[in-house]
């Protein structure tokens, strides 16, 4: 069992059986749905950042990670900036292959986006036996048929607010690409722009006819599978 608990926007902790836990783009300080002070939220074995915008919360990571401990990941300009803030533990890496981190497997993925530091990417995660994509922030792009090719993930944390990111529509057309049939929406509500709204895709799948359970998690709720 995997538990996926939503802290809002894009940030995410996942827990598994083993007691293995796993934060990504862990924006807390400054995150209007944000359900938990950085106080309060805890520790990982690893921190992903998937690139360097402040909403992904590279700074948030780096004040974890030296509280706390564990060791942040990601593409490896992003590993440097957390390495000379003083991060003890990095792992830094590129869009390529799965690579083993604190006992849990983890592969950076392309994203179509935009970052200060190296590439922006996604994240596929494994943990307990499950697959877990994290899109980062993006677009659609036909590669994510590759995505689902090679790493066929169980469950999918797609953008949907628009603006920066994919909304209703495109998300529609990742999870067809992807074949994924779990997904949580992210990036959305946030900010005025972000307007894409989960039963927007919904409707749209259903007009697709694509089959996929479409889980809506509010800030502080979890799923378990
Ligand atoms: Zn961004």
């Amino acid at each position: 069992m995997v538990k996926v608990t939503y802290l809002g926007h894009s940030a995410f902790i996942l827990e598994g059986s083993q007691g293995k836990r796993v934060m990504i783009d862990p924006w807390i300080e400054g995150n209007p749905q944000a359900p938990i002070s950085l106080d309060q939220v805890g520790g990982a074995d690893i921190y992903i950042v998937t690139h360097s915008h402040g909403d992904h919360g590279l700074e948030d990571a780096i004040k974890l990670a030296k509280r706390h401990g564990g060791t942040l990941v990601g593409i490896y300009e992003i590993t440097l900036e957390a390495a000379n803030k003083g991060v003890e533990k990095t792992v830094g890496a590129n869009i390529g292959s799965f690579f083993e981190v604190e006992g849990i497997k983890v592969a950076l993925t392309m994203a179509t986006h935009s970052s200060d530091l190296g590439a922006p990417t996604g994240v596929v995660v494994e943990l307990d036996g499950k697959r877990i994509y994290h899109a980062g922030d993006t677009g659609v792009f036909y590669d994510m048929k590759l995505i689902g090719e090679l790493y066929s993930p169980d469950l999918a944390l797609l953008p949907i607010g628009g603006h920066f990111v994919m909304g209703p529509k495109e998300a529609a057309k990742a999870i067809e690409l992807l074949g994924v049939k779990r997904v949580i929406p992210m990036h959305y509500g946030t900010f005025p722009v972000l307007i894409g709204k989960p039963d927007e895709l919904r409707e749209i799948l259903k007009e697709r006819g694509i089959d996929a359970e479409i889980i809506v998690l509010k800030p502080g709720e979890s799923y378990e599978f």
